[in-house]
């Protein structure tokens, strides 16, 4: 290995490790300056560690499909304009601490549209992790019985942005309020940061979900602060996709 060759090793640049013979014939046929051939060396390295922090922030967000915005069918889903989510694709979703309840009939493209602002948050260099009320409930609550759930909060806690899809489709045990109370409260004191529901209930019903009014109101408060309802109809997409 050349000198060259290790040294962008131990720098940790692969990709002008992999390009810069390459860009090394180009520059000649091109004519490129000795500074434009550093320069776009480093703009590829660069790029592509952006293209591996999302990657890697997709993956560890567990989402159940992957969806973005510029792929949600606005035609189909005419309950709601691209422009009304103006506030959730931009970095302010962060800065800003704005939070969302997606409300509607199953298939309308609630879980879909968490998932696109998610992948929005990711590419504007934030993280995300994708949950249901379901798989957070129950965890939490394992977590308590064993005295572990201060080791198991800041999973929910330290994302930038939070979905907790199917809020409501199942009933929950009593715990249930408790945990979903603790994690908005949280993430609202430190610093209202953003939590993405989906649910099929109007958050009126959410008390007789968490078969807690008032924890559900104080749930409510927290998230409307800074946040509103989506509310989504029509159609299920996936019948129409048959
Ligand atoms: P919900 O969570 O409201 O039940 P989903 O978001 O899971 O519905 O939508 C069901 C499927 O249809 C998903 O694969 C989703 O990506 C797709 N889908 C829903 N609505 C749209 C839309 N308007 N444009 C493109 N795909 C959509
Ligand atoms: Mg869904």
């Amino acid at each position: 290995m050349s000198e060259l060759a290790l040294g962008l090793k131990r720098l940790h640049l692969p990709t002008v490790s992999r390009l810069y013979v390459e860009y090394e014939e180009k520059a000649t046929k091109e004519g490129w300056g000795y500074v434009e051939y550093l320069e776009r060396l480093v703009l590829e390295e660069v790029a592509h560690r952006i293209q591996t922090r999302i990657h890697r922030a997709q993956r560890a967000a567990g989402f159940p499909f992957i969806k973005t915005i510029e792929e949600f069918d606005f035609a189909f889903q005419r309950s709601i304009e691209r422009r009304m989510l103006g506030a959730y694709l931009g970095p302010e979703l962060v800065s800003e601490g704005r939070c969302a309840i997606f409300c509607g009939p199953p298939g309308t493209g609630k879980t879909a549209l968490s998932v696109a602002i998610s992948m929005k948050a990711i590419q504007n260099g934030y993280d995300a992790l994708f949950t249901t009320a379901t798989e957070m409930i129950t965890a939490m609550t394992e977590a308590e019985k064993k005295g572990r759930a201060s080791e198991l909060l800041p999973k929910y806690l330290s994302p930038d942005v939070l979905v907790i899809d199917e809020m409501g489709y199942l009933s929950y045990g009593p715990n249930a309020a408790n945990v979903v109370f603790q994690v908005v409260d949280r993430r609202y004191l430190a610093g209202n940061k953003p939590i993405i529901f989906t649910t099929n209930k109007e958050p009126s019903e959410w008390s007789s979900v968490l078969h807690d009014a008032d924890l559900s109101e104080a749930i409510l408060d927290r998230i409307l602060h800074k946040g509103e309802v989506l509310t989504l109809s029509g159609e299920s997409y996936r019948r129409r996709r048959g």
